[in-house]
């Protein structure tokens, strides 16, 4: 009879769905070190790995010349949803109070830069690796501080300047020829408002201004110390 056939059939769908839940959780657990860095990726897919860790990387690398300590280990767990409390676009995220770094997939961002797109680009490999040095470079400024935390406009200068240094030059040169937004004057012009407002315009204007820098390093280590002697490496005593 069909009803009986029915009451038959429903715990094994349910016992079917809790089983493939299973193997889901159990894929998420795999982590992928980062050849040649302290860094690894917490990921299901291996390709999604690889390119976290080049993005990861570069991060690393551009911000250690520029002076800041490197951290012990870092670890970037590729998810599929991030918190949130709207629906921004929101592709990546660092806790500094629970060191955790997330980053959404590289599928998750693609289908969310379609809604959100990033500097008018739609999301390809190339600006996925800047996606997630943005992150590592938000994870590395809160290492490298041991007083109070650099203001939330000197994070976000340095974050986007490591973005735009993990893009190809192409992508670079192609997102700056495509812009009307000028370079800061000065770093007085870090403003909240135009941030909160425009976090890419932002970053568009932060990346131009420390293109004409004469001295990188010396902009850096004063804006992320904000006057007192807390960042870099070399000022570290361990
Ligand atoms: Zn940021």
């Amino acid at each position: 009879m069909p009803g009986t056939d029915l009451r038959i059939q429903r715990p094994q769908v349910g016992l079917c769905c809790l089983f493939l839940l299973v193997i889901s959780v159990m894929a998420e657990a795999a982590t992928h070190p980062c050849p040649g860095a302290k860094l690894a990726v917490d990921a299901t897919d291996e390709e999604n790995a690889r390119l976290a860790c080049a993005g990861g990387t570069s991060a690393i690398d551009f911000l250690g010349a520029l002076g800041l300590k490197k951290p012990p280990l870092l670890v970037i767990e590729l998810v599929d949803r991030l918190p949130a409390l709207h629906d921004t676009g929101l592709l990546g995220s660092f806790d500094a109070d629970q060191g955790r770094l997330r980053v959404l997939s590289y599928p998750r961002c693609q289908a969310i830069a379609r809604r959100f797109p990033q500097f008018g680009m739609p999301m390809d490999t190339d600006m996925y690796r800047g996606i997630v040095a943005h992150e590592v470079g938000h994870a590395m400024m809160a290492f490298s501080f041991r007083g109070p935390r650099p203001s939330i406009l000197a994070q976000e200068y340095i974050a986007y300047v490591t973005q735009f240094m993990a893009m190809s030059p192409g992508l670079r040169q192609h997102i700056l020829e495509h812009t009307e937004i000028s370079a800061f004057e000065d770093e007085s012009q870090l403003s909240l408002t135009y941030y909160l407002l425009d976090p890419q315009a932002f970053g568009i204007a932060a990346f131009k201004h420390f293109m004409a820098l004469p001295d990188p390093r010396v902009f850096v280590r004063r804006l992320l110390s904000d006057g007192s002697p807390a960042c870099c490496a070399d000022s570290e005593s361990d």
